[in-house]
């Protein structure tokens, strides 16, 4: 069990850190995660990988204040639905920002950080997080 958990953690580690998607060259879809085939054009679609920008805007936000086990340190903290620049939504924390600070459309930019550390094994997971684009880089 612990060998197979260790072998997911490490192959999604790619897409997880540096926003790997997908591509259909068939109908221009881009898709994050990335996918095997492409919903719209099933058998017809050309999947290829995308290196996506990290460059988004806030679709919605709620502000979390009781975490998942594992993240209780970091509670209260926001949660948003981004929206790539190149079109695919995702699920990410905000960092940086108060709940106030933030709207809908706003822009936003990941940065790359360490989500939690599992013990025993001390295996760290990173992950995407997000940051308002106008902070620039000194802001967390
Ligand atoms: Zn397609």
């Amino acid at each position: 069990m612990a060998s197979e958990n260790l072998a997911i953690t490490w192959r999604r580690i790619p897409e997880r850190y540096r926003l790997l998607g997908s591509r259909c060259e068939n109908c221009k879809s881009n898709y994050f995660p990335a996918r095997k085939f492409c919903p719209k054009c099933r058998r017809k679609g050309k999947i290829s990988q995308r290196q996506f920008s990290g460059k988004g805007r806030i679709y919605s936000f709620t502000e979390v204040s009781a975490g998942p086990a594992g993240f209780e340190l970091e509670t209260p903290y926001i949660l948003a639905i981004v929206e790539l620049e190149e079109g695919p939504r995702l699920t990410a924390q905000i960092v940086g920002a108060r709940p106030s600070e933030i709207s809908i459309g706003e822009e936003v930019e990941a940065v790359f950080r360490k989500i939690m550390e599992d013990s025993p094994e001390g295996l760290i997971h990173y992950g995407y997080k997000f940051r308002l684009a106008k902070r620039g880089q000194a802001s967390f």
